[in-house]
């Protein structure tokens, strides 16, 4: 199999995603975000090439405002690049907020690398790593392509790679550490250019946004892991159904207007109806519903506690009104001595029946054991029997649609 790291990122984070890009061919609509992130990685690289005649801030800061990808107003050289993407800003305050962030982003960048340290060896690196899975069998051997944003080389001979990121959120040195991209990164230089030595290998992901570099290392355990963790999505991907996965990178998701997951979002009043039940109506009614319902609970909490009260002051083991009446019972929490209750069920081959794993508390134990084993307990997760509910959420439309804008 022949997959782009992007791809195998895209699979991790929702099978569907995957599926609109890679099977079904569809091209993904830009977000802002992902414009402007490019454009900043275009900015960045033109900087780069001018080595050893780099630009002054003003220079880079005249290219950035020069090329713009703008649609209202603003210098227009590469218009034509912002109509490619087939992306116009909402309006004027939004391509301000961005130009402006842009602006920060790039003079903060200037103030802390300039001059470099470092050798440009590279810029926008084409490689492709091969995984072999089971070598001297057709079929067994995967590519993985992908491109590094920037290599260079450190005074003390070591090799840098850098990939710029434009998120909102900063993740942790140990998210860093397990990041796959920098592991395929590293598994991509090594069969690029064989002689670079893994120890004299930096990996870093540069968050412009914060303005911080957050570095890294892998050793050949680590490569291996990679191999493995890499054959493991494959053979998901291979066996997938391509379902939605619901995570805040659905923000930034071009494919929300086809996903059964936000599809709905985007529909037309028409298109809301259904033998003639307008849809948005009956979901109103029923949150209106259960409003209400929540409200009675609670009086009838508010009574039975009333009720309990008086039947314990009085001594009274059952109640009476006109409509019904009340009992005292009695719940008793129970234990049995598990080594006796083995000895008297094991004989008979019921023991292992009540023995059944109780997928709460596994849940519990998994977000308590090393990550390692979670994984090797995923891996021998079986799905027995699947079956589809609707669940309410809080949430109105228009929290929605703020959350996505
Ligand atoms: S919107 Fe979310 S769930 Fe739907 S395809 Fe995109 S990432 Fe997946």
């Amino acid at each position: 199999m022949r997959i782009s790291y992007s791809s195998l990122e895209n699979f991790k984070n929702c099978p569907l995603k995957y599926k609109y890009s890679e099977i079904d061919k569809i091209k993904e609509p830009k977000t802002k975000e992902a414009i402007f992130g490019n454009y900043i990685h275009q900015v960045l690289k033109w900087f780069y090439q001018q080595d050893p005649h780099f630009p002054t801030l003003e220079g880079l800061l005249e290219y950035y405002y020069n090329h713009w990808p703008t649609s209202t107003g603003k210098p227009q050289k590469e218009k034509a690049y912002l109509r490619s993407q087939g992306f116009s800003w909402q309006d004027e305050h939004e391509e301000k907020d961005y130009f402006q962030e842009g602006m920060r982003i790039l003079e903060e960048y200037y103030k802390k690398n300039f001059p470099p340290k470092s050798i440009i060896m590279d810029l926008e690196t084409k490689f492709e790593a091969v995984v072999d899975e089971t070598p001297n069998e057709p079929g067994g051997k995967h590519i993985l392509t992908g491109v590094i944003d920037r290599i260079d080389k450190l005074p003390d001979d070591t090799i840098e790679i850098i990939d710029y990121k434009t998120g909102k959120r900063i993740p942790s040195q140990n998210d860093v550490d397990t990041n796959l991209q920098l592991s395929i990164y590293a598994l991509g230089l090594q069969r690029k250019w064989p002689k670079i030595k893994l120890e004299n290998l930096r990996l870093s992901l540069y968050f412009l946004k914060f303005g911080e570099k957050i570095e890294t290392s892998k050793t050949q355990e680590d490569i291996i892991k990679t191999q493995e963790k890499i054959i493991d999505l494959i053979h998901q991907i291979q066996k997938s159904s391509f379902e939605p996965k619901s995570s805040p990178l659905c923000n930034w998701c071009g494919y929300r207007p086809l996903c059964p997951l936000w599809r709905h979002l985007y529909e037309d009043t028409l298109a809301k109806e259904l033998n003639g039940i307008n849809i948005e109506q009956k979901i109103d009614e029923y949150f209106k519903l259960r409003e209400e319902k929540e409200k009675l609970d609670s009086q009838l909490k508010e009574l039975k506690n009333i009720i309990e009260l008086y039947s314990r002051q009085k001594g009274l083991k059952r109640v009476f009104g006109n409509n019904g009446s009340f009992n005292q019972e009695v719940n008793h929490k129970i234990s049995f001595d598990k080594n006796k209750l083995k000895e008297i069920l094991e004989p008979l081959g019921k023991w292992d029946e009540i023995l059944a794993i109780d997928p709460k508390k596994l849940q519990k134990v998994m977000k308590e054991i090393p990550p390692e084993l979670r994984e090797e307990i995923e891996k021998i997760k079986k799905i027995e029997k699947s079956y589809q509910y609707l669940e309410a959420d809080n949430k109105s439309k228009k929290d929605w649609e703020e959350e996505l804008h």
